[in-house]
């Protein structure tokens, strides 16, 4: 592997756990330096001694404490995220503001306290974990699924911004990934449709994807890490499905 993001930092939040820990491993191994912000204190500490890299324990989801920040980092990966599945009706108002804060206002901070150091480089790369479910909706999902696409929005602008100073901005757009994010839906999943757990990935989460399997953390990862590399500056504001095929139906 070449060492071709060496001398880079690099932010990956929620990097203790799925697809943010592979992101976390593919960066390291490519040369960068690499902090995990997550809220699970000892797995970003045992992730962080993976890579190599660092810590910071903090909980996404206090928007309001992160108003004042500044961020020195090279890349910024706005990964961490939680799901709740219910119908609208029974959505809890509370889960709705809390999945809008973590996934939509906290990569809004992060991007805008990173951006006048990447500026001052003249060189950047947001990264923006949305999901298949942010270019295309899936029923009890409500939160989840406009919070998705709300990411979307901010990563155009800060493409549309960030361009002209050498910074790019992109979503990756994957299909289900195997994940403890996706065992908790399985469950979920099972009890709204009735069905057995065993049957959720098969008969709910398969049926439209071409390709017919879930998507693992490191293929996700490794596109993350070409969008870092200084061969992609020519890609930004692009949405980047990685889903089987799930949304070309
Ligand atoms: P995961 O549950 O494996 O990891 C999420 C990480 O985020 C955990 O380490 C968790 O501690 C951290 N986190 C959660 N809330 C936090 C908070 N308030 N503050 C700080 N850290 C917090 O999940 P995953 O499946 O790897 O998901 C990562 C991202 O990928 C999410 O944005 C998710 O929406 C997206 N995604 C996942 C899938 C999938 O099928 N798993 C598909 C498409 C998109």
């Amino acid at each position: 592997m070449t060492q071709d993001l060496e001398g880079r930092r690099a932010l990956v939040t929620g990097g203790a756990s799925g697809i943010g820990l592979a992101c976390a491993e593919e960066f390291a191994r490519r040369g960068a330096h690499v902090t995990i912000a997550d809220r699970n204190a000892d797995a970003a500490h045992a992730a962080a001694e993976r890579v190599g890299g660092s810590a910071w324990v903090v909980d996404l989801s206090d928007t309001a404490a992160q108003e004042g920040l500044s961020l020195e980092v090279d890349i910024l990966v706005n990964n961490a995220g939680i799901q709740k599945v219910a119908p609208i009706h029974e959505y809890d108002p509370e889960t709705f503001r809390l999945i809008h804060r973590l996934m939509v206002e906290s990569p809004f901070l992060l991007v805008r306290a990173a951006l006048p150091h990447m500026y001052a480089r003249g060189w950047g790369r947001v990264i923006n974990i949305s999901s298949a479910h942010g270019l295309r909706a899936s029923p009890f999902k409500v939160a989840y699924v406009s919070a998705k696409h709300a990411l979307e929005g901010l990563s155009k602008v800060v493409a549309l911004e960030g361009g002209p100073h050498g910074v790019t901005s992109n979503c990756i757009n994957p299909g289900y990934v195997r994940t403890p994010l996706v065992e908790q839906q399985i469950a979920d999943q099972a009890r709204i449709h009735g069905i057995p757990e065993g049957e959720v990935v098969e008969k709910i989460m398969l049926t439209e994807s071409a390709v017919k399997r879930l998507v693992a953390p490191e293929e996700v990862a490794s596109l993350a890490g070409w969008l870092a590399t200084d061969a992609a500056g020519m890609m930004t504001g692009a949405s980047l499905a990685m889903d089987g095929g799930w949304t070309a139906r």
